[in-house]
Formats: structure tokens, sequence, C-alpha cells
């Protein structure tokens, strides 16, 4: 699973940390830069062992690109053929409009939109494409065997101009069929009735560990009979899967521990033969695998892109663990049974013996498939429920790509259009991401686990509103200690105008500026939002009395204005004792009321106020980001003796590198 923090606040602009994270922005689309803290200090096997994870990583791309759409890698080469031999003027407003294009092809493995999945607008004529692939030298397109120049462009021009054909990558409507109105590439010539047909079959009812049925395949008719291709050395997609099994190879023999071995030569296997009964053993043996420095995940994981479910797409990211961060964490664990005798929840509801929750905080080294140039902020694998229950799961946060996020959101304008005054604005800028790290760390490490249910209630109880009370729970915990004297003591904050920052945050964000998530006319839905909406809306309503928190209008602009943080922090508390009560007691009518009553209505005056001033900043809402380039050195016997990091390769070079150096799939 992925977690994808509400990190809407993107921007163009640099700042003052001397490390340039911005790349690129074309229309709803930035490009960022991560940077690989302490990579120098790793041995040099441990940089060995990220080199050749990270060779792997970028080898199953192609896979990527034919499974979101079948003539995706022909569109992808065709256009790395026409950008390679363009001599013409750069600046001509068509071929810029064809880089943009181009640009945004790139950053999500197709011609369709990865969040919307509509296929992406060309933005120049038909016309002007022929004349760019007719100016291609022949033998440089990615022509099939015996096509012509004229057949392909006879082919692609429909699918790429035709509106109506291949209009979404993904098709969830009811009522049709999923999948023959998908344009994905999971199914090929089936309907959704003989998939599903194909695969009642399978699924055992009683299976207590059943595998991932249609996780590493594609469904089609072999002589009319309904078949799966699986993905596999000498199957679908062995020849990059073969080029991923070559640097796994490599990489076991500089991993770190005889476990990660072991676990490496599962999904070799897993990659070699495609059995499903491997891949579940080799992730409970990668789940198991905890105490290493290198870790990553490679293989084919999420489902989000088939609409029914069961396909994964391929995915890797290489890691190390984020040692500054970690000692962070294990602060707070160590001291978890301080944070929960301290709380202010009652003690009938307080746990005797509180384990903490180690969340381990990884720097990315190399994103690859799915998760590149897109990246998600944190991951928790594996998916398979059993093996979730029975084994549990690993669950990381990518300290360098929410960082690059939150230091390029310092300077886009968003702060200071949204932010009530200067003093509030150099705070956050001081202190946002020390006390943004903190703020997760307590929320995930301490804040989850605290707490118990009261004798007989029943866990289930809060229903529909348990995630959302779930998430205010842990949100309540994290707030209410961020100012407490012991987080200073314990080295966590600096000092307490960093709790400050965080606060100004919290309520800008759960008053003000969240909604710009939700289109006009709506209500929140998503759980962490009605959390961020009930909490702050909450303390705002019971201090009013004593103007706690306020409203300013200033002409006809919102501004939230913290009059009293200490106050403040006592709401937050009595917040928590109250949501902590309605948890252990499990009384689904006062959690009902605290939701429906705080957490989900917005007043549309305000949404619309804010929509029009974010509209106006004209931020890019996805953010992607270029890897580093890990360069190996040698000595004169050909040995390795170092991995140094560079940063200077840009957007496009790099797309057009990858696609010269790893493409490993024929048309
Ligand atoms: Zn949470």
């Amino acid at each position: 699973m992925i977690r994808i923090v509400n990190k809407s606040e993107s921007t163009s602009t640099e700042t003052k940390d001397e490390f340039k994270y911005f790349v690129d922005q074309f229309e709803d689309m930035r490009v960022l830069k991560y940077k690989l803290p302490a990579f120098e200090e790793l041995s040099l096997q441990q940089k060995k062992f990220i080199y050749y994870l990270s060779e792997a990583a970028l080898s199953g791309r192609d896979i990527l690109w034919d499974q979101n759409f079948r003539y995706n890698l022909q569109i992808r080469k065709t256009t790395e053929a026409i950008i390679a031999s363009y001599s013409g003027d750069k600046e001509r407003a068509e071929y810029k409009s064809f880089i943009t294009w181009a640009k945004r092809m790139f950053f999500v493995n197709g011609i369709h939109h990865h969040y919307s999945s509509d296929k992406l607008k060309p933005g120049i004529t038909i016309e002007y494409f022929i004349s760019l692939m007719k100016g291609v030298p022949s033998e440089n397109l990615p022509l099939l065997a015996g096509q012509s120049v004229e057949n392909l462009i006879s082919v692609l021009v429909p699918v790429l101009f035709d509106e109506k054909l291949y209009a979404k990558k993904v098709e969830l409507k009811a009522g049709v069929d999923m999948i023959t109105e998908s344009a994905s590439n999971f199914y090929s010539g089936v309907t959704q009735k003989e998939v599903e047909k194909f695969y009642a079959s399978k699924i055992m009812a009683d299976d207590r560990r059943p595998v991932s049925h249609g996780l590493n395949s594609q469904v089609l008719k072999i002589d009319g009979v309904v078949a799966e291709n699986v993905y596999k050395s000498g199957g679908k997609y062995g020849a990059a899967i073969d080029k991923i099994v070559l640097w796994l190879e490599k990489a076991i023999v500089v991993a770190e521990t005889e476990n990660q071995k072991t676990e490496l030569n599962l999904l070799i296997e897993f990659y070699k033969s495609g059995d499903l009964k491997v891949w579940d053993e080799y992730n409970i043996a990668w789940a198991k695998n905890t105490g290493t420095m290198v870790d990553y995940i490679n293989g084919f994981i999420e489902n989000y892109e088939d609409p029914l479910g069961m396909k994964a797409t391929w995915e890797s990211v290489v890691e190390y663990t984020d040692v500054e961060a970690t000692r962070r964490t294990r602060i707070i664990t160590a001291n978890a049974q301080w944070f929960e005798d301290n709380s202010p929840v009652q003690s009938e509801y307080k746990k005797e013996k509180v384990t903490g929750v180690a969340a381990k905080v990884i720097n990315v080294a190399m994103l690859g498939g799915d998760c590149y140039p897109a990246s998600p902020l944190g991951i928790n694998l594996p998916n398979a429920n059993w093996i979730r229950k029975e084994i549990g799961s690993k669950s990381v946060t990518l300290a360098n790509i929410t960082k690059a996020h939150d230091i390029t959101s310092q300077g886009n304008g968003f702060l200071e259009e949204f932010a009530v005054d200067k003093a509030e604005v150099s705070r956050i800028r001081k202190y946002e991401t020390s006390a943004d790290a903190l703020h997760t760390d307590l929320h995930e490490c301490v804040g989850h686990a605290s707490g118990k249910l009261g004798e007989g209630t029943d866990p289930n109880a809060l229903k529909n509103y348990a995630s959302a009370l779930e998430e205010a729970r842990a949100d309540l915990f994290a707030l209410y200690f961020m100012m407490d004297k012991k987080i200073i003591e314990l080295g966590l904050l600096p000092d307490e105008d960093a709790a400050l920052a965080s606060y100004d945050t919290y309520l800008r964000n759960g008053l003000l500026t969240q909604i710009v998530r939700v289109k006009p006319g709506k209500e929140i839905e998503e759980a962490h939002m009605r959390n961020r909406s009930a909490v702050s809306h909450w303390v705002y309503e019971k201090g009013k009395v004593q103007n706690v928190v306020e409203f300013i209008k200033r002409g006809n602009k919102t501004f939230v204005k913290i009059n009293d943080y200490r106050r403040l922090q006592s709401l937050f508390g009595d917040l928590l004792r109250e949501v902590q009560r309605i948890k252990s007691e499990g009384d689904y009518e006062a959690g009902q009321r605290l939701i429906e009553d705080f957490g989900v209505k917005v007043d549309p005056v305000l949404h619309h106020e804010i929509l029009e001033r974010y509209a106006k900043l004209n931020l890019a809402p996805y953010t992607g980001f270029v890897n580093p380039m890990l360069i190996p050195a040698y000595d004169k016997n050909g040995v390795m003796t170092d991995v140094k990091v560079e940063y200077a390769e840009g957007y496009l070079e790099q797309m057009m590198y990858y696609g010269k150096n790893y493409s490993f799939l024929s048309l």
C-alpha cells in the first residue's frame, strides 16, 4: 500500500538550501531532484549493493510502459527518435507544444494521465506530428517487421489524436465492461465476464493463505480459450525480467546478511518461474528482514491500475536507512511509556505497557517503474492480507523525497498567500521540515500505538467513522505532546517556536487550505481530511469564548490566527481524551457527531474564496523526480572501488538516457 500524504503545496521556485531541487515544470506537473544524504558514509559493500539494486530498478521500465497501454512503447520510441533527430527551431511554438506533451508522457509512463486516467491531449496538429515523424530517418523509427513509415503514421495518428479511441486507461464506471473500456494492457481480447469466470474457477473460498491470483500475467485468448500469459523469464516481458535478474544476481553477492541473500534468491526464483507461491515465500522473507541498512522493493506490487484489482504494475525503490531520523524514532519509542502515562486520557483507557512502533525512516537512492518519476512518500508492504496478519508488514517514510517536497513548497507563494503574518511565514520557513517530521513520528510511533479498548467493547463499533477517528486520535496525540517541554528535553525539537509552527500549519490546513482538494459543491470525504477538519473546527469552536483561535478578514481574504498556543494545547488534550473515550467505549453516536458536525461540511463562500486564491498561484499539483546518477569507479583491474552520486542530469535528458540504455523489450 502506498501512502500519499497531503502535499499539494507545490511550486516552481528555488529556496535558500544550496542544493537545487527544482528541475522543470510543465502544465500540471513539476519535476524536482532529491538528495542522497550521507551516501558517502556508507561502506563500499553497501554502495555496491545499492548500485546493483538500482540497475535492477531501472531495467524494468519498459514493462510498466507496456502494461499501461499496448502502443506506449512504440509511441515513446517514436517520440525519442523525433527528439533525437530534430534539427529545426526549438523555440518554434508548435515544437514547444510537442515537447510539453512528450514531457507529460514521460511523466505518466504512457499516453494516459496517471491520476485522471484520461488520454493526454497532444496540443499539436496531426499535420505537424506527421511532419515531425517524416523528419526522422526511417531506420531510427520503431517499425515492426515489414512496417512502412506510412503505416506507422496511420497507426499512431488515431491512437494519439482520436479523442474517443482509448480514451481512458482505467474505466471504473459501473455498468460498463471495465476490461474492454480500459486501455490498459492487462487483458487482451477478453471481456470482463470471461475474466471473472476464469478467476472464479481458481479462487477457493476456504483458502486461508491464498496466492495473489492473476498478479503477474496478461489474460488473453489462445485458440479461443481464455488463458494467462505469465510475466517471467522466457514468458511475457522475459527480456526485461532477465536483465532485472542479472542485476539481482550481482546484488546477492554484496547483500548485507544471509537472510537478505535467501530473500533475493527467492525473488529471482519468482522471476524465473512466475510461481505465485514463491512470490509469497519471498514476501514473507522480505517482511521479516528488518535489520539491514539497505533495503528495496522490486516486483509486480500495486494493483491500482487494474479495474478488477488483481494485476500489478511493475515497480522498484532502492533505499537506505536515514540514521538521524531513525535515532529520533528510537528516542520516541524508548519513551513510549512516558507519553502514555502523561497523556490526558482517562487512566482506565491507557495501556499499562505500551510498545511504540519503530517506523523506519529511509532515504531513496533510486526510483523505478511505477514509482518513477512520481514517487510515493510512504510505503507499507507486503500487500497480501494473510501475510500482513501472520507476519506483519514493513512501513517506511521516504525522508529525502518528503524533504524535497517541503523545501520547494516554501518559496512558491502558497505560504505568503495563506499565512496570517510575516512572523508565521518565517517561523514555518525555519521549522517546517523538523516540526513536520516530528509530528509524523509521534503520530506513527506512539499515537496509533497508544490507548486501549474498554472491557467488552466491539473493536468495529465505530464503523464508517473509525478511520477518521483513529487518525484524529493519532494526530491529537502528536499535537498535544509537540508543545510539551519533554520534547525539548529529549532533543527532538530545538525550541518551543518549532511547536508553534506545527500548530500554525495544522490549523491553517484544517480550517482553510486543505479544501483546495475538494471540488466546489462537494463535502469532505477522505478520512485524513475529515480528521484534520474535525480537530481544527472543534478546537476553534471550543476556544471561541476565550478567542484562542480566530478567523481574520483582510479585504476579501480570510486568515487563521492563533492567539493562545498554551490554551490551544490544552484543547487538543481535551479532544484527545474525548476521542480516546469514544474509541474505548465504542460510542458510535458521539463519534458520528464529532465527524459530521466538525469534519465533513465545507462553507461554500469560504470554499469559493480559497479555490480562487489557490488557482491564482498557478501551482503544479503533481510532482515527479529526476533520479541521481550513480557512477561506479573502477581500479585498473576493473574492480569497483567506489560509487559516486551526481545530480547534474536534466529531466528530458534523463528520459532520453533511460530510453537508450534501459529499453529491453522489443515491440
Ligand atoms: Zn495515521
